[in-house]
């Protein structure tokens, strides 16, 4: 899910870092778990920047799908994303040519066997996330950690679907992945203490801020930001502004990087109503009902960026 950048850490971004730093180790075992080879399920939005911020972290990815030419496309983004990167400087020439060395493609999922990590970011859909993970756990080695990157699917349900609910977690990295600095790490109710602390580590390495929650319905980010933006779009179909104002006020009212509504158009309409859903049947409160307007464009095929047309025309 899309979320804010560390400046709404607060006045001192820095100070509040360390704060949550300070508070992470505490919990943080002395002797985590070894992750050197990771495998990344999924090579679209989410799965190509996962793999890119990881092999870049040092880590040997591979990075699957379930065609060659969607392993490819996710390849193209990652060589297109850090050729950007290197243009702005904020990468050397060999440090790139460096990650893609460490990435392989594959559409096997039996390649994932030897991995320490497992990133899981296929489509949120509960069946295919759990028959993923009882496949894995016949396939992966017993010290493989299963981590799903879903936006609002219960990690005891996946969890429960395998042998090792101790190694399942969630890992929840925000879009665009090689920018947002949050991973929200979420724990089943029967993930290991050693299981959070490897995650947690391997997701400093790659850069992030990991911050952990238990498992409820849309987590922590998802709680609160869906719920505003399904806000957002009542106060559009009640007729209370235009798109560009309810944006604008946003932005400029609460230093918010981008409005509620772009923001919807961005994370896609489908996702939005999903995650609505999921908080509406999992705690059972008629104001996390999804707004009429919401399913109105997702049933119309208004979807945002991804079909060219939501709140705004791309
Ligand atoms: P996407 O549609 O861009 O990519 C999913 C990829 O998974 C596709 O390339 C598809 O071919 C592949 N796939 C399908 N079945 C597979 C299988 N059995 N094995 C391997 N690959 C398979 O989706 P996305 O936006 O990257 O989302 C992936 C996950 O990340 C979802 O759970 C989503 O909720 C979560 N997420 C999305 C966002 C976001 O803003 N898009 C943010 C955070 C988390």
């Amino acid at each position: 899910m899309v979320g804010f950048g560390p400046a709404d850490l607060g006045s001192n971004p820095s100070r509040a870092t360390s704060r949550i730093r300070n508070f992470i180790n505490r919990f943080r075992f002395e002797d985590t778990m070894a992750i050197q080879n990771i495998a990344v399920l999924g090579a679209g939005q989410m799965g190509n920047g996962i793999t890119q911020v990881a092999a870049a972290a040092g880590y040997n990815v591979t990075m699957i799908d379930i065609q060659q030419e969607y392993v490819d496309k996710g390849l193209a983004t990652i060589e297109r994303s850090l050729g950007k990167l290197v243009s702005k400087e904020r990468m050397s020439q060999e440090d790139a040519d460096a990650t893609l060395a460490r990435i392989s493609l594959s559409t096997d999922r039996a390649d994932c066997a030897d991995c320490d990590l497992v990133v899981e970011a296929v489509p949120e859909i509960v069946d295919l996330k759990t028959s993923i993970f009882a496949e894995l756990d016949s396939i992966c080695k017993p010290e493989t950690i299963l981590a799903s990157n879903t936006s609002s699917i219960s990690i005891s349900t996946i969890a429960d679907a395998t042998n090792r609910p101790d190694k399942v977690i969630g890992m929840h990295f925000m879009n665009p992945v090689p920018i947002m600095k949050l991973v929200e790490v979420i724990n089943g109710d029967k993930t290991s203490t050693e299981t959070n602390a490897a995650v947690i580590e391997a997701s400093e390495k790659m850069g992030k801020i990991a911050l952990s929650c238990n498992d409820s319905p849309g987590f922590v980010s998802n709680r609160i930001l869906c719920p505003m933006l399904n806000e957002a779009i009542l106060t559009l179909q009640e007729g209370v502004a235009e798109p560009e104002a309810i944006d604008g006020i946003m932005k400029l009212g609460m230093n918010h990087p981008i409005g509620p509504l772009a923001l919807s158009d961005l994370i896609g309409l489908d996702t939005v109503l999903h995650i609505m859903n999921v908080l509406y049947e999992g705690l059972k409160q008629e104001k996390y009902a999804p707004a009429p307007l919401l399913i109105q464009m997702v049933e119309e095929g208004k979807l945002g960026r991804k079909t060219g047309q939501g709140f705004y025309s791309y």
